[in-house]
């Protein structure tokens, strides 16, 4: 019996709620039910032994992919999303953008923190500003996204945030826009 299928038999014999799943970064995991159960399957997790590999969360420091099931970090930055049908993980996301490309199009509210930007760009998206916007705690980190979609929103066009990278402090943004096509 393998580490996996050990902790999975311990799981069983005290008929716990916690279980065994898969996280966004390819590991195995287990997702703690209960401080209670957290508790004791820890403690059979360590006499498992180092080579167990597993990485542990608690039911409110993680999600669940409502499409594929894989459990989520929900620390980690661009794991995941919500769409206007349940919450996504990054892979499920990439693998069919159109839901959650309509949750950023004209919403100065929400930013894309997942698809690249070439994917952007190749599906007719330009970027608007030349040096980046910066949103956040220093001095002048200002920019303000509904200010700047108003900016550039106009009859014909369609307007999506991109993060380029953001950290505690600042968040630094893209605008990009596409002329929408015309019926004719
Ligand atoms: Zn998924």
């Amino acid at each position: 019996m393998n580490n996996i299928e050990k902790i999975r038999a311990f799981i069983k014999r005290y008929n716990m709620e916690s279980y065994l799943s898969t996280d966004n970064y390819g590991a195995n995991c287990i997702v703690y039910s209960s401080v209670k159960e957290s508790g004791k399957l820890s403690k059979f997790i360590r006499h498992v032994g180092e080579s167990a590999q597993v990485n542990e969360y608690y039911d409110d420091d993680s999600y669940t992919c409502d499409d594929c099931g894989i459990t989520i970090d929900a620390t980690a930055y661009g794991a995941s999303a919500r769409l206007n049908d349940g919450l996504a993980c990054k892979d499920c996301i990439l693998k069919h953008p159109a839901d959650y490309i309509e949750t950023l199009t004209d919403n100065p509210n929400n930013a894309n923190t997942i698809i690249p930007i070439g994917s952007l760009y190749r599906i007719g998206y330009e970027t608007r500003n030349n040096e980046p916007y910066y949103n956040g705690l220093h001095m002048g980190d200002n920019d303000n996204p509904k200010v700047i979609y108003k900016q550039y929103k106009t009859p014909t066009n369609t307007v999506i945030f991109h993060i380029r990278n953001c950290n505690p402090f600042t968040t630094k943004f893209d605008v990009l826009t596409k002329e929408n096509e015309t019926e004719e």
